[in-house]
C-alpha cells in the first residue's frame, strides 16, 4: 500500500509536470505573440552552384524565450499550430521578412530574394490569399520576390482548396516550393496538378552523399525529375566539401546548409552577403 502510494504520487507529479510544461509552453507562446519583441527571423542562403553566388535566402525563425533562451522552431511550431497562434505568428513572419528584404534594398544596396515558410494551418486561412498580398503590397514588394515553402504533406490535407490557394498566389506572382520532399506519403502526380516552382531535397538523403548508394539515386533522380519538370531544385543540408562536390558533379543546381552557413542574425546576414559579392 505503501509503495504504492509512492508510485501513485510519483506518476501524478510526473503527468502533472509534463502537462504543466505544454500548458506553460503555450501560455509563454500566447504571451510573445502579443509583445512580439521575442522573436527573430534568422537567414540561411541559398547558394547557386554555377558561380557560388548567394542567390536567396530562407527566413527561419527563432524564440528568444526569457528564461528558456533561444527555442527552435521544432520545439514551438506544433504548439503554435495546435493552439492557432501560428496564424498571427505567420503574419508576423511574413511582416518581418518583408520588412528586412526592404532594409536590405534601401540600406544596404542588396536585391534579394525571400522564401518564408508557411504551415498548412495558414494555407488554409480563407483570407490567407489576401493577406500576404496585401503585405507585400504595403512593402512596395512585387511578390516574384517571395518563395513560399510548403511541406509535400501539408498540401495533401485538402486537396482541392490548396490547389486553389497555390493558383491564386501563383497568379499574384508568388514562387512556391515543396519542403522536405520526398519526405511525404503522397504520390508524384500531385506535381502536376499543383502550380510548383521548387524542389527542396530533404536533407535526410543529402546528410550521407556522396558514400550512401540510396541517397545518391534518390537525389540524382530528383535533380533530374525537377530539370525534366522545369522546376527548381536545391539540395539542403549540405555540410561537407564531398557533398558538395557530389552535388556539383551531378548538376545540382542549388544548395543550401552549415557548409556555406548556419542561419544567423539578419544583421550578420547581410554582412555576409556584402562580403561574398565584394570577393
Ligand atoms: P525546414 O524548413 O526544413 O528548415 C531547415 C532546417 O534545417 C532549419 O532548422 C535549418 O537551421 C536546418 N539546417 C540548415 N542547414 C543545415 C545543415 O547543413 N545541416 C543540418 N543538420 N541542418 C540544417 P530550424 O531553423 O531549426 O527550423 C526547423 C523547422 O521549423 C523548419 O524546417 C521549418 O519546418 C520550421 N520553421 C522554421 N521557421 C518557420 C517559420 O517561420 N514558420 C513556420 N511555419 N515554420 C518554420
Ligand atoms: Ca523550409
Ligand atoms: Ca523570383
Ligand atoms: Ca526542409
Amino acid at each position: 500500500k505503501h509503495a504504492g502510494g509512492q508510485t501513485y504520487r510519483f506518476f501524478s507529479s510526473d503527468m502533472k509536470g509534463a502537462f504543466l510544461s505544454k500548458v506553460q509552453m503555450e501560455t509563454d507562446l500566447r504571451e510573445a505573440v502579443k509583445d512580439r519583441n521575442q522573436f527573430e527571423l534568422y537567414y540561411q542562403p541559398v547558394i547557386r552552384v554555377a558561380d557560388n553566388s548567394v542567390s536567396s535566402c530562407e527566413a527561419l525563425i527563432r524564440w528568444n524565450h526569457p528564461t528558456k533562451g533561444l527555442v527552435s522552431p521544432i520545439d514551438f511550431i506544433k504548439t503554435a499550430e495546435d493552439s492557432g497562434l501560428i496564424i498571427p505568428l505567420g503574419d508576423w513572419v511574413i511582416q518581418r521578412a518583408c520588412q528586412d528584404l526592404k532594409k536590405w534594398e534601401e540600406e544596404q544596396k542588396v536585391k534579394l530574394d525571400i522564401t518564408i515558410n508557411i504551415s498548412p494551418c495558414q494555407i488554409q486561412q480563407p483570407g490567407f490569399v489576401r493577406n500576404i498580398k496585401e503585405t507585400v503590397d504595403s512593402f512596395e514588394i512585387s511578390p516574384d520576390r517571395i518563395q513560399l515553402e510548403i511541406t509535400e504533406n501539408g498540401l495533401m490535407e485538402n486537396t482541392s482548396d490548396s490547389i486553389n490557394t497555390l493558383q491564386k498566389l501563383k497568379d499574384y506572382g508568388f514562387s512556391i516550393a515543396i519542403d522536405d520532399f520526398g519526405t511525404g506519403y503522397s504520390s508524384l502526380s500531385y506535381l502536376k496538378q499543383f502550380p510548383v516552382h521548387c524542389l527542396k531535397i530533404d536533407k535526410s538523403f543529402v546528410r550521407d552523399l556522396p558514400g550512401d548508394r540510396a541517397d545518391r539515386a534518390i537525389v540524382s533522380s530528383t535533380i533530374k525529375l525537377g530539370k525534366d519538370l522545369g522546376l527548381f531544385t536545391v539540395a539542403e543540408g549540405v555540410e561537407t566539401q564531398e557533398a558538395y562536390e557530389y552535388l556539383r558533379s551531378i548538376s545540382c543546381p542549388y544548395v543550401q546548409g552549415y557548409l556555406f552557413s548556419k542561419p544567423i542574425p539578419e544583421s550578420e546576414f547581410i554582412q555576409l552577403v556584402k562580403e561574398r559579392k565584394s570577393k
